[in-house]
């Protein structure tokens, strides 16, 4: 089979894309083009720090880059396309919530996470996300008053108890007030309205309740179903658990289902694994656990920094 007269397309620079497009690039002599709407490749675990220099990575790639916001990709030329375009906030259809908060996902959220004025902040989702920007604001601001509120009966819900108990702990000794089995029903004139009947006021709000992931259902090689020559990878693919890791993993299985698809060959399938999660809580501070291993304090957060300069230095090679 002759690769050379192959078009190649990965939609979305992102942690998924920008890998997937590197595999291809090792074994892939035909054109090979990778495209996002934005001209850098977004570092988000180092979004907490509200530092752009830090989480804005240039795009450094040997595929052709071109920068577009693509609605539909049906309208794309390809012979094998990738599809790694993220996960989107998902607002739930919440009345007033779009409208209302900040979220914290972009470039854009940082700008304005970078001046939020004083007052009351009330972050609406206790997930990792949630809980990392209630502790780097905390350190941050002084005289503000910040809550994390969420709707499940805790914070944190997908970390060990320990680690949570310890996470809650360091949370409330820097003066974040947590409320636990508060839903949202509505958003309006500064006022979050719950199922349970409490109004909160607010002066900033921050919703990191939830994103959609899995928009495109995804066989186990990661092919789209329904379409021809398609995968999905990253936040984007219905196998996602919207962490880095698997993300990085499913870039690998498709470039190298892309290659076994030219050559004629059986598909490799994607077998997700249980990954190891750190959450940076402000200062030189994070729980963390990788296996069953538990650690919380500055180790946890050295072993943090150390993928982080391990992944800014490395992504591009
Ligand atoms: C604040 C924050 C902190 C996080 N921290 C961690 C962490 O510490 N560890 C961890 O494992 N996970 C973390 N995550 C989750 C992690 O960021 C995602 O799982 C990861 O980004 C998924 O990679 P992806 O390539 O699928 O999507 P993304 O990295 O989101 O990339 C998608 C790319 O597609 C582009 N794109 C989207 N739509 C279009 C379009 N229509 N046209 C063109 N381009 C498009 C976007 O610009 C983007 O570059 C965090 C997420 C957030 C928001």
């Amino acid at each position: 089979m002759d690769y050379k007269d192959k078009k190649i397309i990965v939609l979305g620079a992102g942690f998924a894309g920008f890998q997937c497009a590197k595999f291809l690039n090792r074994f892939f002599p035909g054109q090979i083009t990778l495209i996002d709407k934005n001209d850098y490749h977004l570092y988000t675990p180092l979004l907490y720090e509200l530092d752009e220099g830090k989480v804005k990575l240039p795009i450094k790639t040997s595929a052709k880059f071109i920068q577009k916001e693509v609605s539909d990709f049906h309208e794309l030329d390809y012979d094998y396309l990738v599809l790694a375009t993220g996960a989107e906030v998902n607002y739930y259809n919440i009345p007033g919530l779009k409208e209302s908060a900040i979220t914290f996902k972009n470039l854009e959220d940082i700008k304005k996470l970078q001046k939020v004025p004083a007052g009351e902040i009330l972050i609406i989702g206790g997930g990792f996300t949630g809980c990392e920007l209630a502790m780097e604001l905390a350190i941050k601001l002084t005289g503000e008053r910040l809550k994390i509120v969420d709707a499940s009966t805790c914070i944190l819900p997908n970390l060990d108890e320990e680690l949570r108990k310890k996470a809650e702990r360091r949370l409330r000794k820097w003066g974040v007030e947590i409320f636990c089995g508060y839903k949202l029903t509505k958003v309006e004139n500064q006022q979050v309205f719950f199922e349970n009947g409490k109004v909160f006021k607010f002066d900033n709000l921050v919703w990191t309740g939830g994103v959609r992931l899995g928009r495109h259902k995804v066989d186990e090689f990661l092919r789209v179903k329904e379409e021809k020559n398609v995968f999905a990878i990253g936040d984007c693919a219905s196998t996602s658990p919207g962490l880095i890791r698997p993300a990085l993993n499913q870039a690998k299985i498709a470039a190298e289902n892309i290659k076994r698809s030219i050559e004629g060959k059986a598909l490799a399938a994607y077998k997700p694994k249980v990954w190891a999660v750190v959450v940076p809580l402000g200062g030189y501070y994070a729980v963390a656990k990788i296996g069953k291993i538990k650690i919380a304090g500055f180790i946890a957060w050295f072993i943090k920094e150390i993928i982080n300069f391990w992944y800014t230095k490395n992504y591009s090679r």
